[in-house]
């Protein structure tokens, strides 16, 4: 499913598809995705599939091809993420309800609770009267309430926008820049903390040209037949590499290039250090090797240190610190023939379909995308719990959201506790923040860090992989002036309620 931003032609593989589903033929093209589903799951997609068709038979896009295109594109995207016979038949289904006159209780019926809630959940995120920011904040809430109780019907819901953006041309004007929007500022935020790169890199490239749209030729001008002369000249680093690696028997399961989405370049092209011009982006496109085990990764990191230098303080280890969604790889860059800097990334095939498909990767193996008993969800969605507390506990909708662009988009720095427990914080947090969030408690009384065995003063702020340790003493209680040296509102409203609580 991997889509080249630059090649691909989406409206010409659109136009092949709704051809292979006017008849209920085209179910296959969903099985055969899937691997090894069973008897019941042919079964059960089958019939929703059959289900679906007639419910749409008499319904249009804008693009005015057959309705029915929609939920079978979404199906599709679900299938590639390997999610189940009964996500994908939740997906054929979930617009059902709309104008079709199709009745939850008939669904219930024939498709059992299960699914039945599925769609409700997918329907109700729908279905939403709100415009501009108080409709998105309403969105929001929606859609944390409806991960609190099943994360699976937010998965329904971002294979169901992809596809919305693909046909996002045949919409009203006036629509389309609120939708690719929506899409760019909240969906694909989403996919990422969610760990699905893939979805994530295609939502927001298809959303980049309605939202900017001068900025987006922009780009595509300063990379005109870039990506031609970058591939050319990576073919000689590639074949010296499997040269190297056949000597040292290491055998890996894959070498490609990956070419960088054009939104995530755009982004790039705005750092300081990269200052708007394309030369000094190296990961135009990269080199990525992907191979069986942890061993071979840094095996091979060790070759290509060998046989080129890298660039100093470019090379990362995700494996050993992986990023805060879940992300492993090794990255590094390097001098290679002639020169040319080129980006390496060197990761396992199980951690390349978690960077590709992320929580999704996890679903296929667990099945359950609800929480404990205990209303909780596994310590790897830790920040889902910590969402679902603040759209409980935050009543202004201007809060919300403001929380949101700090709290949860932001890019995150990882620290650990002496004792090694990781602690995930927005960009620029401080030993303040890391207080904070390892305890409440420890965050009022503290009066000192010590940052890799330096004291440092609380206003300090973390690095990636820093450990940190915080120094309190009883009784204290948190200065105000604290406040202008947090980057979580968790601390932030930490402090405040403190101050409230103790007199001065
Ligand atoms: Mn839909």
């Amino acid at each position: 499913m991997e889509v080249n931003p630059v090649r691909s032609n989406q409206s010409k593989i659109d136009a092949e598809m709704s051809k292979t589903f006017r008849t209920s033929n085209g179910v296959n093209e969903i099985i055969h995705i899937l691997k090894n589903p069973s008897k019941n799951d042919i079964e059960l997609i089958t019939r929703a599939f059959e289900f679906a068709r007639q419910a749409h038979k008499d319904q249009k896009r804008f693009s005015n091809e057959p309705y029915f295109i929609h939920p079978f594109e979404t199906a599709k995207t679900l299938s590639h993420l390997q999610l189940g016979a009964k996500m994908i038949a939740a997906g054929l289904l979930h617009d059902v309800y709309e104008d079709t006159g199709v009745t939850e209780k008939e669904i219930k019926k024939e498709f059992g609770e299960e699914i039945a809630f599925l769609i409700e959940g997918a329907t109700k995120l729908g279905t939403l009267k709100y415009r501009g920011i108080e409709r998105q904040i309403e969105n929001l809430r929606k859609m944390f309430l409806a991960m609190a109780k099943d994360i699976r019907v937010v998965l329904i819901k971002l294979a169901d926008r992809l596809h919305n953006m693909k046909t996002l041309q045949y919409v009203p004007k006036e629509k389309q820049i609120r939708i690719a929007k929506e899409t760019l500022e909240i969906y694909a935020p989403l996919a990422s903390r969610l760990g699905m790169g893939e979805i994530k890199g295609q939502l927001e490239d298809l959303a980049f040209p309605y939202v900017y749209p001068e900025k987006y030729k922009k780009v595509m001008e300063a990379i005109k037949g870039k990506y031609e002369e970058k591939e050319k000249k990576l073919s000689k680093v590639r074949h010296e590499i499997e040269k190297e690696l056949k000597k040292n028997n290491i055998q890996p399961v894959k070498i490609d290039s990956r070419v960088k989405h054009i939104y995530s370049l755009f982004k790039k092209l705005q750092r300081p250090e990269v200052n708007m011009n394309i030369n000094n982006v190296y990961d135009l496109i990269a080199l990525r090797i992907l191979v069986e085990t942890v061993e071979e990764c840094y095996k091979i990191l060790g070759i290509i240190h060998t046989l080129w230098k890298p660039l100093p303080g470019r090379i990362k280890d995700y494996i050993a610190v992986s990023k805060p969604n879940g992300y492993q790889s090794i990255h590094t860059t390097i001098f290679a023939t002639e020169g040319e800097i080129t980006e390496i990334q060197i990761r396992t095939e199980k951690m390349h379909e978690e960077a590709e498909h992320g929580i999704a990767a996890h679903w296929a193996y667990t099945e359950s995308g609800k929480p404990d008993e205990g209303g909780k969800f596994h310590p790897h969605l830790a920040w889902v719990n910590q969402l679902i507390e603040w759209q409980k506990s935050i009543s202004q909708s201007k809060d919300f959201l403001e929380t949101l662009r700090i709290d949860f988009f932001k890019d995150r720095v990882f620290c650990f506790t002496p004792k090694g427990d990781v602690i995930d914080l927005p960009e620029g947090a401080t030993a303040i923040d890391f207080a904070y969030a390892v305890h409440t408690e420890i965050g009022n009384t503290a009066i000192g860090a010590m940052v890799n065995n330096k004291f440092v003063s609380l206003d300090s702020v973390l690095k990636n992989g820093d450990i940190v340790e915080i120094k309190t003493q009883k009784n204290k209680k948190p200065s105000m002036e604290w406040l202008g040296h947090t980057k979580t509102s968790f601390a932030r409203k930490q402090i405040k309620s403190a101050r409230r609580l103790l007199p001065d």
